[in-house]
């Protein structure tokens, strides 16, 4: 019994055991479950994170999610398993070959940016630091983001820096070529007095140190004061036009009247001469026919009487013509005064206009094209008479370095004192003209080969001894001149070929000084 008792016992402990047991196996169960739940939530989420690299992938993971989600299937998404993480490799290998791809394109990028001159010190050092940080490999898509968007400020950086900075664009030597060479058209061309002080400020910028907006606005300025001289000049011609067009008309319409009126009179005076005939004839009838005398004298009173009346009706309209023709002369006179008076301000005009176009407004010495008027003038002389003719070229020594040190408007005022100084030293029919820049032609006839030298001389002496003075300091300026004169045979451009070559030799030969090539 007892046996038994103790059987039945250990029986019930071992139950007790087992059911003890069995809940702990249904607790690791249930945790174990919840956890896989939890894990396959995590797989199914980190699964759609994946979507849309691969089209393969994407089905291979929506199958997977969808085994994952009947519990029961999970042992079919095994072999998917293996495919994917085949596939998940290759997608891994595919995205770091294109994230070194674009690694290597923001390097080439980042070269073509430090290649633009215009980017600040500053600037230019982030870049170059950024590019060495590029020489490290990325490992995932989020390391690339942040250096777009880096490559993007440097861009906007530039940008704002091109935008703001227009003129900033850099001075090539044909932008200072041009520049000097409109400087130099510009004082060839007559402004009118009220542009002139624009033009020589545009004048000093030009021949500075010019920036391509400076340049750009010189052009822009110079072709608005042409065009706005163009315009004037034009109304100029089209006012007298215009006053002459009126004076004509006017003059057509006193000719007219006067023709009509002349007519009519003509007609009414064909009347009256009828008239007066009649009546000298009845008289001469009346004496015939008639031998009453009180009937005589009856019939030739009235007959008399007539003929007055007619008489004095002729002299009326005599009278009246006269002053209708007096009128319409003195109409026209004056139109025809006021026609003239308009045609001698326009003449004024026009001379003046030629006279200030060969004129050089800085020196008001002759310009280029009034010298080659008075070359072919000299010339003809020359060949006709066979007088002597001399062409004397002369530049002034080192002339630069005057403006280089006092400014180019103290150069321009040296060029007035010695322009002055030229024209002060020649004859009547001597002349002298500003060929360019620093440079003067001289025409001299009737100069013998022993008195060129000496003449030339005494005019290279004259500019020397002047006493410029810039800066309180005592400056010297000093010429050199070359001199041919016209051989037979030869045309005055080829005497100024040798005169100029002179010159050359002149200066070669250390300035200052007279060579006459003989
Ligand atoms: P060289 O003795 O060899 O003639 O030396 P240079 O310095 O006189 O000669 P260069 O031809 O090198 O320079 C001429 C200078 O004359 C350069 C130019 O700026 C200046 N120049 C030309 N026209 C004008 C002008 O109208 N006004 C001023 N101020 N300067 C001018
Ligand atoms: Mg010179
Ligand atoms: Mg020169």
């Amino acid at each position: 019994m007892k046996e038994s008792d103790t059987a039945v016992s250990q029986i019930s402990l071992m139950k007790q055991k087992l059911h003890a047991a069995k809940l702990a196996l249904d607790d690791i169960n249930n945790d174990r479950n919840d956890k896989l739940k939890t894990l396959i939530q995590f797989i199914s989420h980190l699964s759609l994170a994946c979507k849309g690299q691969n089209l393969e992938l994407d089905n291979k993971l929506a199958k997977l999610r969808h085994h994952m989600h009947n519990f029961e299937q999970i042992d079919e998404a095994l072999p998917e398993l293996i495919d994917i993480e085949r596939l998940l490799k290759t997608q891994y290998n595919h995205t770091m070959s294109r994230l070194e791809d674009s690694r290597l394109g923001l390097t080439r990028v980042i070269r073509q940016i430090q290649r633009i001159n215009s980017v600040p010190d500053k600037l230019k050092k982030e870049i170059t630091y950024f590019k060495q940080d590029l020489s490290k490999p990325f490992h995932t898509v989020w390391e690339y983001i942040p250096k777009v968007e880096k490559l993007i400020f440097f861009y906007e950086e530039i940008l704002k820096q091109e935008i703001s900075g227009t003129d900033n664009y850099d001075i090539l030597p044909q932008h200072i070529q041009l520049a000097r060479e409109l400087a130099a058209k510009i004082a060839e061309v007559e402004f009118r007095k009220d542009q002139r002080d624009q033009i020589l400020v545009l004048k000093e910028v030009l021949l500075g140190d010019i920036h391509v907006n400076g340049l750009l606005e010189a052009y822009q300025t110079i072709l608005s004061l042409l065009l706005d001289n163009i315009a004037r000049e034009k109304t100029a011609s089209q006012d007298f036009l215009f006053a002459l067009n009126d004076a004509l008309s006017i003059v057509r319409d006193v000719v007219n009247n006067t023709y009509n009126n002349s007519q009519r009179s003509e007609q009414l005076k064909g009347q009256l001469n009828k008239e007066i005939n009649l009546r000298v004839n009845n008289a001469d009838s009346i004496v015939v026919d008639i031998n009453d005398l009180s009937e005589l004298k009856t019939q030739l009173t009235v007959q008399l009487s007539s003929l007055r009346d007619a008489l004095s009706r002729k002299e009326a309209l005599e009278q009246r013509e006269q002053a209708i023709l007096r009128k319409s002369i003195e109409s026209m006179r004056k139109e025809l005064n006021a026609m003239s008076n308009e045609a001698n301000n326009y003449k004024e005009k026009l001379f003046e206009h030629q006279k200030l176009n060969l004129l050089d407004p800085l020196t008001q010495l002759s310009n280029r094209t009034a010298l080659e008027d008075r070359m072919e003038q000299e010339y003809r002389n020359h060949v006709r008479y066979k007088t002597p003719l001399w062409i004397a070229v002369t530049d002034i020594d080192h002339f630069k370095s005057i403006n280089d040190n006092f400014g180019h408007s103290t150069g321009d005022k040296t060029l007035q004192v010695i322009a002055m100084a030229l024209k002060n030293s020649l004859r009547d029919s001597e002349f002298v003209a500003r060929y360019g820049g620093e440079e003067f032609v001289l025409l001299l006839p009737d100069i013998t080969d022993e008195h060129i030298s000496l003449m030339l001389n005494r005019v290279r002496e004259k500019i020397k001894n002047i006493p410029f003075k810039f800066k309180n300091q005592r400056i010297t300026v000093t010429l050199s001149i070359g001199a041919a004169q016209v051989m037979e045979n030869e045309t005055l451009e080829e005497a100024f070929e040798r005169a100029d070559a002179a010159l050359y030799q002149a200066k070669n030969n250390g300035r200052d000084r007279v060579v006459i090539d003989i």
